[in-house]
């Protein structure tokens, strides 16, 4: 049996970060710096920026992400942005982040109808779940991703027809965000383990094939140690994303893994 070859995704979350001229100037640099075969690569800049980064990475390869979609599709939410809105602009979504979770009270409910709003207009959404300090430290780590998987996988289909075409998780401590204390290598990839099995359990078909990144505070230096773990994908970086040497560093180290995955599939290919 051929083994299960995820690919590796590297997305680049800006945050309020960059006015369009400054977002365009810098998909562009890193598009140039990040020019590796095999690595998926993602740029979520602010909505406003969207489409002066899209111009400016068109033919690069690198792909556009929103950081947010609403959880309806039209209506009068002032302010708010939603999926159809997003046609022509992104092919990503940044869905549940912990910062909206905190701020805007998102609720796992709320996450879920986005999911549903990604799905119908096209768009990959990079769900992101995990825990805060105290639950991690009450030894509930596991119990609140499953749950916030639970939650949001819920609203999207009860029962073995869960479909969300593209979806990808990014496991983000909030402990770990914009802290400069990443997770350990380790840690992350077992709770990838624990993000697939309980996607499966809540019938997503093709549960093993589901990528997972790892988020908060990589950087250049400390993306080593997460993308040499098997069970993790990739990476979902804030801060060190805004830097072009930074990305540079850490789509160099993820095209090692991909080419690794990819020379792994040509041997099993090849040994029939
Ligand atoms: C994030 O906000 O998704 C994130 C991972 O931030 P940072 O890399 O800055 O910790």
């Amino acid at each position: 049996m051929m083994p299960v070859v995820r690919p590796v995704v590297i997305a680049a979350n800006w945050k309020m970060h960059t006015t369009p001229a400054d977002a365009a100037e810098l998909a562009a640099a890193i598009a140039k710096a990040t020019a590796v075969p095999l690595v998926e690569r993602v740029v979520c800049p602010p909505f406003v920026s969207l489409a002066a980064v899209g111009r400016a990475l068109r033919g690069s390869g690198v792909a556009v992400g929103a950081q947010d979609v609403h959880a309806e599709t039209f209506g009068p939410y002032t302010g708010e942005v939603s999926a159809p809105m997003l046609a022509g602009l992104a092919t990503w979504c940044i869905v549940g982040h912990s910062e909206r979770r905190r701020d805007q009270r998102e609720t796992d409910a709320q996450i879920g109808q986005k999911l549903l709003r990604c799905r119908e207009s096209g768009l990959r959404p990079i769900l992101c779940v995990g825990e805060r300090l105290e639950e991690r430290e009450q030894g509930r780590a596991e119990a609140t991703v499953v749950g916030q998987l639970q939650g949001a996988l819920r609203v999207v289909a009860a029962g073995p027809d869960l479909t969300l075409p593209g979806l990808v998780v990014a496991y983000e401590p909030v402990w770990a965000i914009g802290t400069g204390r990443a997770a350990r290598g380790a840690d992350a990839a077992a709770m990838a383990d624990v993000i697939r099995e309980a996607c499966s359990g809540l019938g997503l078909a093709d549960a093993s094939s589901l990528p997972v990144l790892y988020g908060g505070s990589v950087t250049s230096t400390t993306a080593v140690e997460f993308l040499a773990e098997p069970s993790l994908d990739g990476a979902l970086v804030g801060g060190a994303s805004l830097k072009v040497d930074e990305m540079a560093g850490i789509v160099a180290r993820a095209a090692l893994t991909a080419a690794a995955r990819d020379r792994a599939t040509t041997a099993a290919a090849e040994a029939g």
